[in-house]
């Protein structure tokens, strides 16, 4: 069994006319995401940790902002896909921790939704997703209430025969070799 664990990170910016989406869930608030997709800054974290866990590049790589498919997306396609690249290399994922900065609006009554969304997102039982809340104490970008953050942090695994190199290998001498 090999693991690796990837970190994810993204910023939006919050202004009026705009929905606003974290992990999937849908928001009641003035005030949403500014960006060229949902701006779901949720999914975007826990795309990109999951993409560099399994060292394939991250979200911009795969879905350029310049992309008119793109325009107004719903970011549980990034996510989806970015699982499915996973899936196909052998990777599962273990359990994912979440962390959203948000001033406004108050998440403690929401969390729980988004973690029932990021399970289903990911077909993991609920035990395996944490989402924690954070404001910005007032100060910075957060703390102004100008954007929301998120980070996020995932464990993969794959099991069986791999296609990696061998740990270690045999000289034509027969001389045990170890890297
Ligand atoms: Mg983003």
């Amino acid at each position: 069994m090999s693991f690796r664990v990837g970190s994810g990170h993204d910023t939006h910016r919050l202004a009026e006319g705009r929905p606003l989406i974290l992990g999937g869930v849908r928001i009641d608030h003035a005030r949403g995401l500014v960006g060229h997709s949902d701006a779901d800054v949720v999914l975007h974290a826990v795309t990109d940790a999951l993409l560099g866990a399994a060292g394939l590049g991250d979200i911009g790589d795969l879905f350029p902002d310049t992309d008119p498919r793109y325009a107004g997306a719903d970011s549980r396609i990034f996510l989806a896909d970015a699982l499915s690249r996973l899936n196909l290399l052998g990777w599962r994922v273990v359990n994912l921790d979440v962390t959203i900065f948000a001033q406004e609006p108050k998440l403690g009554p929401v969390k729980a939704a988004i973690k029932a969304s990021l399970a289903e997102l990911l077909g993991l039982h609920t035990d395996a997703v944490s989402v924690k809340a954070k404001t910005g104490e007032r100060v910075g970008h957060i703390g102004r209430g100008e954007a929301l953050g998120c980070h996020a942090v995932v464990l993969i695994e794959k099991s069986g025969t791999t296609h990696e190199p061998e740990a270690s290998a045999t000289d034509s001498n027969g001389i045990h070799l170890t890297s």
